[in-house]
């Protein structure tokens, strides 16, 4: 008899499927085998925020000490400022908001954090590189066991799969199938072309410029330059640049966002990822204030992301599959919360997983009460992240702006930045207001409900 409750297989070793990973592994009779498509356990990307709620999760991993270690300031519950905000696209920029929160933005370099996830996955955790799904098969019939297909031909069984594998999901893609059959084969005929319409990943309309570059390059150029102490959101028409110092201080981690939003939802032509010359990105900020053009005259490498995201499903779990992180709700970045509802997606899953009530017959039953505690939450981040985008990107109804703004206290453009201002946080605030707590005994309770079924 197998020492095992169940075998967990977790497709994508990214932040939400390594994170999923290191929170089963505290189940030692559950048995996990992560199956990542690279031919190495990495991430690409440079730097990745954290809010106090994803990283209160994190510190019930019990990886606060490592994590301290590589963060760019230390973790406090001290308030901390998360970014200045500043409108940058006119000579002169002005000043108009510093959001404050407990704790600010952990930052990380996306590497480091990578390193200290894969260091705490379990001994009974099976890693396999250059696995890349193509498909799985639920049977109905008295073999419970989920068929993986892989691209290089080799298959693997398991009993639970959560799809982590991103934005491009091959797991997404499955399940989509198998909702649209369960709606056919009731009558909803329209409900199934819905949902596998919302399957595949949509461009958002807008373009990521990113670089990685030394504090030094910049400090030479500007020694006083404001970004060299300060996380920054240079806001503008059209356009957006997050941009704060990573590795304690030694490099530079910038994003520079340009979006068209007649666009959006339409299909990107071209490579989604793609190095870019500098010239291209200078070339679009070219009317933006002198600090601005000096930080992007000092990346010597620029990568450009078409950014997509997902429409909402009417679940994130059929039978005995879950999907999480980016395969269920990809979002636009202008919370820098799409890791953080990864992380979170994950432990709700570890957590009814692990628990004892659940057993090879109650699997389903755990995974809709996932579905019921994630899905409305992590759709209203997705939602509350792409309205960020409009406020930034001044595209929000009465907030926009056709000419430089005048930061004259009581003038009509002090008035839209503040009304902007109130926005943004109104929208953010739960990301260090709220704690995963509540849903987890929520999620606890949930199992011994009979509304989620057997
Ligand atoms: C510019 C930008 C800045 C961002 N900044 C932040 C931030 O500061 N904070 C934040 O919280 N979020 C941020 N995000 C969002 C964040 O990066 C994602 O939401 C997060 O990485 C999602 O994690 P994931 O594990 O679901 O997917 P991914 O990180 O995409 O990982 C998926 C993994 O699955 C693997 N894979 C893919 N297909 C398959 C397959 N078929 N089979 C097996 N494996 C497969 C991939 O190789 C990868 O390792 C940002 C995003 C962008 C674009």
């Amino acid at each position: 008899m197998s020492p095992h409750r169940f075998r967990v297989a977790v497709c994508g070793g990214g932040v939400g499927g390594l994170v999923c990973a290191v929170a089963l592994s505290r189940y030692h009779d559950i048995h996990i085998d992560v199956y990542e498509a690279a031919s190495a356990f990495t991430e690409i990307g440079a730097g990745i925020g954290v809010w106090p709620r994803a990283w209160k999760v994190l510190c019930s991993l019990g990886l606060a000490d490592e994590l301290a270690k590589i963060a760019v300031v230390p973790p406090t519950d001290i308030p901390q400022i998360a970014f200045h905000f500043r409108k940058g696209d006119q000579p002169e920029g002005v000043n108009f908001y510093t959001l404050s929160t407990p704790g600010g933005l952990l930052a990380f370099h996306r590497a480091d954090f990578h390193g200290v996830l894969l260091r705490h996955l379990g001994r009974h955790c099976g890693k396999h590189t250059s696995k890349r799904l193509v498909s799985y098969t639920q049977s109905r019939s008295r073999d419970p066991s989920i068929r993986l297909d892989f691209q290089d031909g080799s298959s693997a069984t398991c009993d639970v799969l959560i799809g982590a594998d991103g934005v491009k999901s091959a797991a997404r893609a499955c399940l989509v199938e198998e909702l649209a059959a369960v709606a056919r084969a009731e009558g909803r005929h329209q409900d199934a072309q819905k949902v596998l319409a919302a399957g595949p990943p949509k461009w958002s309309g807008t373009v990521a410029y990113r670089a990685l570059f030394p504090s030094q390059t910049l400090r030479q150029r500007l020694p006083s330059h404001r970004v060299l102490e300060n996380p920054m959101l240079y806001l503008g028409k059209n356009s957006e640049i997050t941009v704060y110092p990573i590795q304690r201080g030694a490099m530079i981690n910038l994003a520079a966002f340009r979006a068209r939003y007649d666009l959006e939802y339409t299909t990107f032509k071209g490579p989604w990822m793609q190095d870019v010359p500098p010239s291209e990105v200078l070339h679009d900020f070219d009317n933006w204030e002198p600090e601005v053009r000096m930080l992007l005259q000092s990346a010597e490498r620029v990568n450009r992301w078409a950014i997509h995201t997902t429409l909402p499903l009417p679940s994130f779990v059929s039978g005995k599959v879950a999907l999480l992180g980016d395969s269920a709700h990809a979002m636009m970045p202008y919370q820098g919360a799409g890791a953080g509802q990864a992380i979170e997606d994950a432990f709700i899953l570890a957590t009814v997983l692990g628990d004892r009530r659940t057993t090879q017959s109650t699997i389903s039953r755990a995974l809709r009460v996932y579905d019921s505690i994630r899905r409305p939450f992590a759709l209203r981040i997705q939602e509350a992240s792409r309205e960020n985008g409009i406020l930034y990107t001044l595209n929000y109804p009465g907030l926009t702006f056709d000419r430089p703004a005048c930061a004259q206290p009581g003038s009509e453009d002090a008035e839209k930045l503040k009304e902007i201002r109130t926005r943004i946080r109104m929208n953010w605030e739960w990301a260090w207001k709220t704690t995963l707590d509540g849903d987890v005994s929520r999620a606890l309770r949930q199992l011994d409900d009979p509304a989620y079924g057997s």
